[in-house]
């Protein structure tokens, strides 16, 4: 069972609720006791949002959804490995979600570590060094302008990210070419509250 939308009509879902949510308009729709039993035996989510782990960028509030709207990958940076890449592809491919939706953020401290670390030359300990290690494409990418700086970074971050996804799953690739999803990349303000499109390789523009 997939959502009835299509990529563009699910974009323009998640717009017009980002934009309830920037003006103190939400609806706060979907997060009651009936929906939570209309969703008993089945979830038809319309968009599949890859996000960073940040306190402040909770998909479903951002975007003023509810229960069984959105299924919702985050990791810091919305970096990716094999765990992300089978969640994505069963968002896609079992649930026939027909958007992909990765979102960075401003002030993402996954984006200010990695500047650090490479800037100090310090590796940091444990598995952060994990995320680190795949935030950097991003960083060196960006500063082939030299005046680029964490802003630049996070969207250059969420091209990677949306590259990555084609080049890392044939399941995904796919359902893009086929039609059945598409791959957008935006940035959300944790200030202003509004999300604004990614343009470049690996993300598509839809009308909205
Ligand atoms: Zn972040």
């Amino acid at each position: 069972m997939h959502s009835p939308l299509t990529p563009d009509g699910a974009w323009r879902r998640l717009l017009d609720g980002n934009a309830r949510y920037v003006t103190g308009d939400a609806l706060h729709a979907h997060q009651d006791h009936d929906r939570r039993l209309a969703l008993a035996d089945r979830q038809t989510p319309f968009a599949l949002v890859l996000g960073c782990s940040d306190s402040r960028a909770p998909a479903e509030v951002l975007f003023d959804q509810g229960l069984g709207d959105l299924f919702v990958v985050r990791t810091a940076g919305h970096i990716l490995d094999s765990a992300v890449l089978g969640s994505v592809e069963f968002g896609v491919d079992v649930l026939e979600i027909p958007l992909v939706l990765v979102l960075g953020h401003t002030r993402c401290g996954a984006v200010r570590a990695t500047l650090e670390s490479i800037d100090r030359h310090r590796t940091p300990a444990g598995y952060l060094r994990d995320v680190v290690e795949r935030v950097s494409p991003a960083v060196f990418e960006a500063r082939r302008d030299p005046d680029a700086g964490p802003d630049e970074v996070t969207a250059e971050n969420v091209r990677h990210t949306c590259l990555g996804l084609r080049e890392k799953s044939a399941v995904l690739t796919r359902a893009v070419e086929l039609g059945r999803t598409a791959i957008v990349g935006a940035v959300y303000d944790v200030v202003e509250g509004h999300v604004t499109p990614v343009v470049g390789e690996g993300t598509v523009t839809l009308g909205a």
